[in-house]
């Protein structure tokens, strides 16, 4: 097996970064018209600034204004429009459906594409990949691309400005990225681009998590006061870049892939990605057996930063046994990154992990009564 390491041509990040959009664009080479897939709020915070650096690189632009859900449908409403303005390049600007739609279109008609997070909220922005749900909110699929966006764009003064409920899903999700990575290297499975992992990218999941341990509280106090400062920038760093490039050049292993079972019932769709994957990870750490000290270092963590560790954490008050076995079978399906464990995972082990899991986490939880 070959290692393959994958990441963004280029990543650029700091205040005011969306300033710098054209003139990164240019010194990439990349050439209008320019498509901007843009959500609401994107729209509102950014606009304006697009007009003045994009125009200064001497680019024309459309900007489209997404419509709410990365779907089959959207994706062709965008790629039908972007191919009405013969766009050369695809730009998208907003969470991570937008990024994702971007993504598919920009891949769809082989053009470049730029991804702007206006959240930290996952590990999606600098992959070649998408996650796809269906009408419902569940997991659908993985959609593979050739290739990793041109450039990641992250303007910390907006990630700022963002809700810090979304902040602390993006730690969640980047939490999880060290542990998923160590159980691949240790397997010597394949990462989510088909080869083994490098030195590099192990070194950087763990970099993630060391990150996230310093800096997660004080980045989070700063995304409350809306202001920008080093910790908010390293963290910032770590659920997107960090995470991103660890994820995807280590592998996935079972968090991920219990998130992708707590999609499949109702109860779980009001919770984030990242929300989900935290509990993920503490699935992940006990069907792996994991000493005691790890458990609670990341249990403390999950509750200084107000992240769920319960079943009813994540919005299952009442789990029944049908429901726990949907959760399960669906994170045992076929090819899922749970059998990147290095044992036999099956569906009653991931049931007892699951109540494990919220047993330890109640305890946590009642320990230490108010978040941080
Ligand atoms: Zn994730």
């Amino acid at each position: 097996m070959l290692s393959v390491f994958s990441s963004p041509s280029r990543y650029t990040q700091g205040k005011n970064a969306t300033e710098s959009l054209g003139r990164e664009m240019e010194r990439l080479g990349l050439e209008g018209p320019v498509f901007i897939i843009a959500g609401t709020s994107a729209r509102r915070e950014l606009a304006a600034t697009w007009k003045l650096t994009l125009g200064e690189a001497g680019f024309t632009y459309t900007v489209y204004a997404f419509r709410g859900e990365c779907s089959v449908a959207e994706i062709a409403r965008a790629r039908r429009e972007a191919e009405a303005t013969k766009a050369r390049v695809i730009v998208g600007a907003g969470g991570g459906k937008v990024l994702d739609t971007a993504r598919a279109v920009a891949a769809d008609m082989d053009l470049p594409v730029v991804n702007c997070p206006t959240l930290a909220s996952s590990d999606s922005p600098c992959s070649a990949l998408s996650v796809v749900y269906d009408e419902h909110g569940a997991f659908e699929k993985y959609l593979f691309y050739r290739r990793n966006p041109d450039l990641v764009l992250v303007d910390t003064a907006v990630i700022a400005k963002s809700p810090p409920r979304l902040l602390a899903a993006g730690m969640g999700d980047a939490l999880a990225t060290w542990f998923e990575a160590r159980t691949c290297v240790g397997g010597n499975v394949r990462n989510m681009r088909g080869g083994g992992s490098t030195l590099s990218a192990a070194a950087l999941a763990r970099l993630c998590y060391d990150t996230l341990l310093a800096d997660g509280v004080d980045a989070l106090r700063a995304v409350e006061n809306q202001v920008v400062t080093p910790a908010l920038e390293r963290l910032v760093e770590a659920n997107t870049l960090l995470s991103g490039l660890g994820f995807e050049s280590s592998g996935l292993a079972a968090a991920h892939a219990v998130h992708n079972g707590l999609t499949a019932i109702p109860d779980t769709h009001a919770m984030y990605h990242g929300e989900k994957v935290a509990y993920g990870l503490l699935v992940q750490l006990i069907l792996e057996g994991q000493p005691r000290t790890e458990l609670e270092t990341v249990l403390d963590f999950l509750t200084r930063i107000g992240l769920p560790c319960t079943l009813a954490g994540i919005g299952i008050q009442d789990p029944t046994r049908a429901k726990l076995k949907a959760i399960a079978q669906r994170a045992t399906a076929p090819g899922e990154t749970i059998h990147n464990e290095p044992f036999e995972v099956t569906v009653d082990a991931v049931i007892d992990a699951v109540l494990a899991a919220d047993a330890v986490g109640r305890v946590s939880r009642d320990s230490h009564p108010s978040p941080q």
